[in-house]
């Protein structure tokens, strides 16, 4: 699944389709992103977004269509011609590749927060103790939290448990980031902190999913904004080109309500 300029995308989806029972989510998506890009994703409430996520992370099994990870079928692995459904090891394996934030935080509260960033490499790498402390503690500074390392989570503001948890994301130094939402759980004065690290992160290449009704962080960071209602793509684009001007009138119904 290569691009003709030899570059790997680091997701692709075809023809993605998800059923819930009889309840169609996901109505064949095509969508692309490539290594270091920044995707935007918006839409009305059941349009799909979380599911198309959640697909990406190998937490839904597709209905139908294919769906590629940096070049690798998501589900299958391949050996010649044949593909085989993935065990479940090796799905956990391909999850640890990639870093979600979900709007709800889920820290451990009964960690410190240099603990819960150090806990997974820790236990699923086998990483020492002190070499993932250093590390933790280097990340919680590039999120602007060195000096709440020894705090709990009950003691910070929804604001810095958000940026713990991406923190706590990197830490299994992930080659895609998925954002779920992150900062509609906020008070607004605490939005904008959440939203830095993240576009920081951008800065650095880092290649991301971001589902996301912040339409200024969409329109400076995002390199792609798609719009979906109902279980598809109505519309994507440059972001600075869709928000000013979108050609479809659901979309500019719905960015009439978010912007
Ligand atoms: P969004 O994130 O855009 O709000 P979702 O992907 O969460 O949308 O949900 C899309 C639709 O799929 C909704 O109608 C939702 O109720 C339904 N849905 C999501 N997850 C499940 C599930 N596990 N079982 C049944 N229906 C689900
Ligand atoms: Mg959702």
């Amino acid at each position: 699944m290569t691009e003709p300029s030899g570059i790997t995308p680091m997701v692709r989806s075809e023809g993605v389709h998800k059923y819930f029972g009889r309840l169609e989510v996901l109505k064949g998506i095509d969508l692309q992103v490539m290594p270091g890009e920044v995707m935007c994703v918006i839409g009305p409430s059941g349009s799909g977004k979380s599911t198309f996520l959640r697909c990406i992370n190998h937490l839904e099994k597709l209905t139908a269509g294919k769906l590629w990870v940096d070049g690798e079928l998501v589900g299958y692995r391949q050996k010649g011609d044949k593909l085989y459904e993935l065990r479940e090891n090796e799905v956990a394996a391909k999850r640890r590749e990639i870093g979600m934030v979900f709007q709800r935080f889920n820290l451990f509260p009964h960690m410190t927060v240099c603990e819960n960033v150090m806990e997974a490499p820790i236990q699923v790498r086998g990483v020492a103790r002190s070499a993932a402390r250093e590390r933790a503690l280097t990340l919680l500074d590039s999120v602007g939290l060195a000096d709440k390392a020894t705090a709990y989570p009950r003691e910070l503001s929804g604001g810095q448990q958000q940026r713990v948890a991406i923190a706590r994301a990197l830490a299994m130094d992930p080659k895609l980031m998925l954002f779920d939402e992150p900062t509609s759980a906020l008070d607004p004065e605490l939005v904008g902190e959440v939203l830095t690290v993240m576009r920081r992160l951008a800065e650095d290449g880092m290649t991301m999913v971001v589902v996301t009704h912040e339409m200024g962080f969409a329109r400076e960071v995002g390199d792609t904004l798609v719009f979906m209602d109902g279980g598809v793509v109505v519309e994507q684009g440059d972001p600075r080109e869709v928000i000013p001007n979108p050609q479809h009138e659901r979309t500019k119904a719905f960015l009439g309500k978010v912007l």
